[in-house]
């Protein structure tokens, strides 16, 4: 099974960073997606990348950071990828955390976008509290010409679903599996099989039974066997079609 979004490039992993890869790798994943949100952690992602197989990477600025994002430094990084780069991300709006620099947000997010497109490489997108604006922008790009995902998909069924209309995907982490998330519990359930897949975001967001420890990829079978039981569906099964989903997105080429 692919993790296709964690943050292995966090400083809780820095201890014991080769033991959580290995943990995962001997529970039968097979390929993970460390995941950038600024400058140095996206420097990070690419090393961990690198020097690990089944490991993949993507870079970008969190809007938490817009402040700190530079284009030609982005293009910089894309510029010098290796072969193993796979998206542009997590790049997007998130007004939970800072309503007062919308318009900073969105020239960030919007300059990464442009660039993605420039390299023909798919997007991963955090939204927070903020369906409506990122919608509006998709909107403009429409038809797509490359990959979009949202991750930790948390918005409304009728988000979902417009959003899927577009052409986008949606990905669930284990807060799926936690009691009040009733909106993604039914969601998950709703969307058809080939607009989904799943991802940790560890170290965050711990699916059950593990809430409250940190998260660590091996934890993304957790989510699937949690999905698999809500659809009523095998989780092998699941998994392979999520799999197919994911390979297919980031344009990795294994198994
Ligand atoms: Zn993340």
């Amino acid at each position: 099974m692919i993790d296709t979004h964690c943050h292995l490039n966090d400083s809780q992993f820095d201890n014991d960073l080769d033991s959580v890869i290995n943990n995962f790798f001997l529970s039968g994943g097979k390929a993970l997606i460390c995941v950038g949100a600024d400058f140095s952690s996206s420097m990070k992602a690419k090393m961990i990348a690198e020097s690990n197989d089944n490991i993949y990477y993507t870079i970008g600025v969190h809007p938490d950071d817009c402040d700190t994002y530079s284009q030609s430094e982005m293009e910089d990084l894309i510029l010098t990828k290796s072969d193993k780069l796979v998206a542009i991300g997590e790049i997007g709006l998130d007004y939970f955390h800072n309503k007062l620099n919308k318009a900073k947000q969105i020239e960030v997010f919007v300059s990464q976008i442009n660039l993605a497109i420039k390299y023909n490489l798919p997007i991963v997108i955090h939204c927070r509290d903020a369906y409506q604006d990122v919608y509006n922008i998709l909107k403009e790009y429409a038809p797509l010409k490359i990959g979009v995902v949202m991750h930790c998909y948390s918005g409304s069924l009728e988000f979902a679903n417009q959003l899927i209309k577009l052409g986008v995907k949606l990905s669930f982490t284990g807060s799926v599996t936690f009691k009040n998330a009733i909106k993604a519990k039914e969601i998950v359930q709703k969307i058809p099989l080939d607009t989904f897949f799943f991802e940790t975001d560890a170290p965050y967001l711990t699916p059950e039974p593990n809430r409250g420890k940190r998260n660590e990829p091996k934890n993304v079978f957790d989510t699937a066997k949690y999905v698999a039981n809500l659809r009523q569906i095998d989780v092998k099964r699941l998994i392979k079609i999520t799999d197919e989903n994911a390979k297919k997105f980031f344009n990795i080429k294994f198994m």
